[in-house]
């Protein structure tokens, strides 16, 4: 582990960082600093390796002509002081007057992004995401809810939300409180829609999985029944993209029986 908190060398492609300013301390200053941590030093695009096996400054005073090119190649752009071209995308830029403690801070983050690859979604959103997705699978005319069960990063179970297996779906009539368009919390008697956490539940029994100590990530926060068949699953952690409005007693029953309930809401 480097200071970036990441192993330089474990990055498929090598990163090239352009620093473009007039000589100062501080451009000198941020340039010692990526050597220190393992960069590799280049001051023409004709010295630019072809296989590169370290990472890499380049360090002008002005952009290159062929500057798109080499921002095509990867390229991460810094600039140290006003931008010569305002139209330039500049990855970071850093004013002259800047104390070196916070260019060095904000150099770093950026380096550290490009690095661990910011694209690359958390566990949270991955699953979430999933949830998503198996959501737009409902049949139900009223909501479209997805669940997915995870145990040790790994996705046992999905789920969403419809009418039973080999009945009619809700979207061709199936369910008489969906089809007389109820409102929300009344007549729940009568739904024949089955929640897509008991889907992703029953589905791993359907299938002889095991749901024990896993986690259950949805799009909608559970409901009292959902909840309740939670409990008995043995999930014992819930994450829901969005809370459902009538949830205070299923919180509250969550929290007695020492399940982990918490909202990670996608962007
Ligand atoms: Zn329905
Ligand atoms: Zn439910």
């Amino acid at each position: 582990m480097d200071r970036f908190g990441v192993e330089l060398g474990k990055r498929d492609c090598m990163m090239i960082i352009g620093l473009f300013g007039e000589d100062s301390p501080l451009i000198l200053a941020l340039h010692n600093d990526l050597n220190e941590k393992g960069f590799g030093s280049c001051r023409s695009t004709q010295d630019l390796p072809r296989d590169q096996s370290q990472h890499l400054v380049f360090r002008k005073r002005r952009l290159p002509p062929d500057w798109e090119s080499l921002r095509e190649a990867g390229m991460v752009m810094v600039c140290i002081g006003e931008p010569v071209e305002p139209a330039v995308p500049f990855d970071l830029v850093l004013s002259p007057r800047q104390s070196e403690v916070e260019a060095l801070a904000n150099l770093n983050r950026l380096v550290r992004q490009n690095l661990t690859g910011s694209q690359r979604p958390s566990w949270d959103e991955y699953f979430m995401r999933i949830a998503q997705v198996a959501s737009m699978r409902s049949n139900c005319i009223k909501r479209k809810v997805g669940a997915v069960v995870v145990k040790d990063r790994r996705i046992v179970s999905t789920g969403y939300n419809g009418t039973p297996r080999g009945t009619r779906n809700c979207n061709e009539g199936g369910c008489p409180r969906c089809s007389g368009l109820a409102a929300s919390g009344t007549r729940l008697d009568e739904c024949l829609c089955s929640h897509a956490e008991e889907n992703a539940i029953t589905q791993a029994a359907y299938h002889g999985t095991s749901v024990k100590d896993g986690c259950l990530y949805s799009t909608l926060s559970p409901c009292l029944m959902c909840a309740k068949m939670i409990i008995n699953s043995g999930i014992t952690e819930v994450v829901f993209n969005i809370g459902y409005p009538l949830n205070d007693s299923t919180f509250q029953l969550f929290e007695e029986a020492g399940i982990t309930i918490r909202e990670y809401r996608l962007i």
